[in-house]
C-alpha cells in the first residue's frame, strides 16, 4: 500500500483501539531478533530488501550508522490484515546486547505485548530468561517464536522426532519462566501453546514460519519430513512462499496479543499507583480517548532542527500540537509542537494521537525517559507513573575531559544530550581533577556513548582513560555518634551511620514503591533516599525547629554519598540517622552553605568509624561455546578470578555460567575471540556487589587515590568530626 494511504488507515485505526497491537521483540543476543525485525519491515514496505536480513546487532556502533533504523527509532507502525480486517501494528525497538537493557525497560513501559525469539540450537538462555522476567514484571505479555529451525535440519542433521524433542523442551523452559515470575492471576493464560498459536515455528533467515493451526492448514508436518525433505533437495526457499514468517509472527501477535484496551484494565493498576476511582484512572483503565491526557515518556533524543523528541505512549487522551502540557517529574509545563507518528526512518506530522497509541512529541525541552505527562488542567491531581524498573547498573566508568579548556562549553553540552537520550549513563564531576566520570553498564555501551560525543563535537579533541570499574563504599557494622560543627561555628550536627537493613535494601533495589515499605515503617521521618542505595532519617528530638534547614541537610546527605572517604567512589547500602542538631538563631549564620559542609562531614565521620570496606561489581557470565573450546574456555573465566557455577550441555554447545568480578573483564572479548576463533558467544550483565578481599581491597584504594591526587592516607576521624558522641 503506498505511504500516504498507510498513513490515512493508521490514523483511522488510532481510534478503533480492539485493531491496535503494541509490541515488541525481544531476545538473547544473536538468537534473530534483527533479522526477524528485518523481514517484518521489509514486508510492511519499510526497508529496502537489499538492507534487511545480513545484518549483526553484536556490531552495534557499525550497525547504527549503517542501517540507522531499527536501532535508533524508537517505534514504528504498520498495517497487517488478518480474515478481512485491517490491525495497526506499533512495533517497538529494543536493543539486543545486553548492554542495552535498561532501552529494554523503557521500551517495555510502552508495549502490551513481546515475541520472544529463541534460537533453536541455543534454547532459551539467560537473556531470555532476563527479558522475558522485565516484560512479565511490566504485565506484557510473551509469545514465542522458535527460531532458526534451519540449524537443526542441516547443521544438527536431527530427525523430525529429534526436533519435536528440542521444541518440547523450549517451550516447557520458557513456560517455566512464565510460571516462575508470571503473577498468580496471568500464568497460567500467559504460558504459550502450540494448540492456541501461541508458538511460531520458523527460519527468519529464510524467512518462512508457522503456527500448528497453519501447518495444518497448509498440510505441512515434521514428522512427514516435509520441510527437511525441501532442506535435503534444495526447493527450502519455497517455504517463504507457503508460510511466510511475516503471516506467521503478525498472525500470532494480532490473535494472541491483547488490544491496549484490555491490556490497560490489568496494566495500569501495576505501573500507576494513583487512584483507579479517580477521573484520571478511570479513563486510563478504559483507554479513554475523551478523558484527560496521560503519557508515559519512554524515550528521549535531541534530533537537528527540531530539538527534543519525546517518545511515548499514550494511556489516556488524545494529544494534539499547540496543547499545553506538564511533567510531573520536570515539575515543568510545555506547549507540544509538533505531533507525531513512526513510518520507516521518518517521523510523520499528524493532526493528532489519541489513547492506546504511540506518540513522539516535539517541543517538551524538559522530557526524560520515565517521564510523566499530563494536561495542564490536571496537574494538580496527577500521579506519576511508577519508576521504570532496571536489571543492570553503570558499573564501568571512563573519565573524559576536552583536550583544550576553551571547548568545555560545548563539551559539556554534548555530555548532557548523552545523558538525556541514555539515562542509563551517569555522568558525574570528579571534585578533585575536575573530570567528567561516565559511567556505563559495560564496554560496549561505554565505546556507543564515547562514539555519540565524537560524532556530535567532531572538531572537540578530548581524553577518555581506559574504562575502570566503578566502586562502592559501605560499612560492616554501626558507626559512632558524630558531632561536626559548621564552618563559623555557630551550628553542630550530630550523626550516625548505620548498615540498611537487607530487606528495605531489596525493596530499593527493585524499585519498590517506597511509600509502602519503608517510609511507613520509619513514621515518615525519612528525610531522603539516594540512587546508591542511601537512606536518610531523622532521629532528632526537635524536628519543627529543622525544617526550614531541611532541604540543605538533604543536601549534605547527597554530597556524603556521591564520593566516600577511602577513594570517594559512591556510598552504598547507609542509614543516615540525624541524631541531634542546635542552630544558630540567626538565619544568615545558618545559611546553606554552612548546614550541608558540616552534615556531610558529619556522616564522613561516623562513615570512618563503622568499619568501611570496598565493593566491587560482579557480572553473571554465561558462554555459549562449541565443545572443543570449553576447556580454553574456562581456562581464562578462572584466571580473571571468575567462579563457574554451572556446565550444561546443549548439543554440540557447552552453556558455561558463572560470576567474575567486572574488574577483571577488560580486554576479555579479544581474548575469548582469538581462544576460540570466534566460535563462542558470552554475555556479561551486572549481577551483584561483592565485598573485596582486604589485600586486593588496599590496592585498589591506593590506585584510585593516586589517580585523583589524592595523599595516600585515608583520611582520619578528626578531619571530619569535631568530637564523638556518647
Ligand atoms: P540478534 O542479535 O538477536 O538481533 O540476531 P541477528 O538477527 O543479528 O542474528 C544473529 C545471526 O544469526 C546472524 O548471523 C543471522 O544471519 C543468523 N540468523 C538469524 N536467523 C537465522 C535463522 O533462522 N537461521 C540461521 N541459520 N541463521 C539465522
Amino acid at each position: 500500500m503506498p505511504r500516504f494511504r498507510q498513513t490515512a488507515e493508521i490514523l483511522k485505526l488510532m481510534g478503533k483501539k480492539e485493531c491496535i497491537r503494541n509490541v515488541g521483540v525481544i531476545a538473547h543476543i544473536d538468537h534473530g531478533k534483527t533479522t526477524l525485525t528485518d523481514s517484518l519491515l521489509v514486508e510492511a514496505g519499510l526497508l529496502p530488501q537489499q538492507m534487511a536480513g545480513s545484518a549483526r546487532v553484536l556490531d552495534y556502533l557499525e550497525e547504527e550508522q549503517k542501517r540507522g533504523i531499527t536501532v535508533k527509532t524508537a517505534n514504528i507502525s504498520f498495517l497487517h490484515e488478518v480474515d478481512g480486517l485491517n490491525y495497526l501494528i506499533n512495533l517497538v525497538d529494543t536493543p539486543g546486547h545486553v548492554d542495552f537493557t535498561g532501552k529494554v525497560a523503557r521500551a517495555l513501559r510502552a508495549i502490551d505485548g513481546a515475541v520472544v525469539v529463541v534460537d533453536a540450537v541455543e534454547e532459551v538462555m539467560a537473556q531470555t530468561e532476563t527479558v522475558t522476567r522485565q516484560a512479565l514484571e511490566e504485565r506484557v505479555r510473551p509469545v514465542l517464536f522458535i527460531n532458526k529451525v534451519d540449524r537443526l535440519i542441516r547443521e544438527l542433521r536431527l530427525s523430525p522426532s529429534e526436533i519435536q524433542k528440542k521444541f518440547v523442551r523450549i517451550i516447557s523452559d520458557f513456560n517455566n519462566i512464565i510460571e516462575i515470575y508470571g503473577e498468580p492471576e496471568f500464568k497460567e493464560e500467559w504460558k504459550v501453546d502450540p494448540a492456541r498459536e501461541s508458538v511460531v515455528f520458523g527460519s527468519a533467515l529464510h524467512k518462512w514460519g508457522f503456527t500448528v493451526k497453519t501447518a495444518e492448514k497448509k498440510g505441512i508436518r515434521f514428522s512427514d519430513r516435509d520441510i527437511v525433505d525441501r532442506y535435503e533437495k534444495g526447493t527450502h526457499e519455497e517455504l517463504s512462499q507457503v508460510v511466510p514468517l511475516y503471516t506467521a509472527i503478525l498472525d500470532m501477535v494480532v490473535k494472541n496479543l491483547p488490544n491496549p484496551m484490555e491490556s490497560q484494565r490489568y496494566r495500569v493498576p501495576e505501573i500507576w499507583k494513583g487512584g483507579l476511582d479517580s477521573e484520571i484512572g478511570q479513563a486510563m483503565l478504559n483507554c479513554d480517548d475523551k478523558g484527560p491526557t496521560v503519557m508515559c515518556i519512554t524515550a528521549a533524543q535531541v534530533v537537528q532542527n527540531e530539538g527534543l523528541v519525546a517518545t511515548g505512549r499514550i494511556f489516556s487522551g488524545t494529544v494534539k500540537g499547540g496543547d499545553d502540557v506538564y511533567l510531573i517529574g520536570a515539575g515543568k509545563d510545555h506547549r507540544v509542537r509538533q505531533v507525531s507518528i513512526y513510518m520507516s526512518a521518518f517521523r510523520e506530522a499528524v493532526d493528532h494521537i489519541s489513547a492506546g497509541n504511540i506518540a513522539a512529541l516535539t517541543g517538551l525541552t524538559s522530557a526524560r525517559a520515565g517521564e510523566t505527562l499530563v494536561d495542564v488542567e490536571h496537574m494538580s491531581v496527577a500521579v506519576p507513573f511508577e519508576r521504570i524498573r532496571y536489571v543492570s547498573q553503570p558499573v564501568m566508568t571512563v573519565a573524559i575531559e576536552p583536550k583544550n579548556p576553551r571547548d568545555l562549553a560545548r563539551f559539556i553540552e554534548a555530555l548532557s544530550r548523552l545523558s538525556i537520550e541514555d539515562p542509563n549513563l551517569s555522568t558525574t564531576v570528579d571534585r578533585e581533577t575536575g573530570q567528567y566520570l561516565i559511567s556505563g553498564m559495560g564496554e560496549l555501551h561505554l565505546e556507543v556513548a564515547m562514539d555519540f560525543l565524537k560524532q556530535h563535537i567532531e572538531d572537540v579533541e578530548f581524553n577518555a582513560s581506559n574504562p575502570i570499574a566503578a566502586y562502592r563504599e559501605t560499612i560492616l557494622k554501626k558507626g559512632a555518634r558524630v558531632m561536626t560543627k559548621s564552618l563559623n561555628k555557630r551550628n553542630d550536627f550530630c550523626v550516625q551511620v548505620e548498615p540498611l537493613e537487607s530487606k528495605i535494601m531489596v525493596c530499593l533495589e527493585k524499585s519498590v514503591n517506597l511509600d509502602e515499605t519503608m517510609l511507613r515503617k520509619n513514621e515518615g521521618r525519612v528525610w531522603a533516599l539516594d540512587e546508591h542505595i542511601n537512606v536518610l532519617v531523622n532521629s532528632t528530638q526537635n524536628s519543627q525547629s529543622l525544617q526550614d534547614v531541611k532541604e540543605s541537610i538533604v543536601s549534605g546527605f547527597h554530597w556524603a554519598c556521591r564520593s566516600g572517604p577511602l577513594c570517594e567512589q559512591p556510598l552504598r547500602g547507609l542509614k543516615v540517622r540525624l541524631m541531634d542538631a542546635h542552630l544558630d538563631g540567626d538565619p544568615e549564620n545558618r545559611e546553606s552553605a554552612q548546614v550541608t559542609r558540616a552534615v556531610s562531614r558529619a556522616i564522613l565521620g561516623s562513615f570512618l568509624t563503622a568499619k568501611p570496606v570496598l565493593l566491587e561489581p560482579i557480572y553473571k557470565i554465561e558462554v555459549s561455546v562449541p565443545m572443543q573450546w570449553f576447556g580454553i574456555c574456562s581456562k581464562i573465566i578462572a584466571r580473571r578470578h571468575g567462579k563457574i557455577e554451572a556446565v550444561e550441555k546443549k548439543g554440540l554447545l557447552a552453556i558455561i555460567s558463572g560470576y567474575v568480578p567486572v574488574a577483571q573483564t577488560f580486554g576479555l572479548s579479544t581474548e575469548m575471540r582469538s581462544a576460540t576463533s570466534g566460535g563462542a558467544f558470552w554475555q556479561l550483565l551486572f549481577d551483584h556487589w561483592e565485598k573485596m578481599q582486604d589485600r586486593f581491597a588496599v590496592e585498589v584504594i591506593s590506585q584510585l587515590r593516586q589517580g585523583r591526587g589524592l595523599p595516600s592516607e585515608i583520611p582520619k576521624l578528626e578531619t571530619f568530626a569535631d568530637e564523638v558522641c556518647s
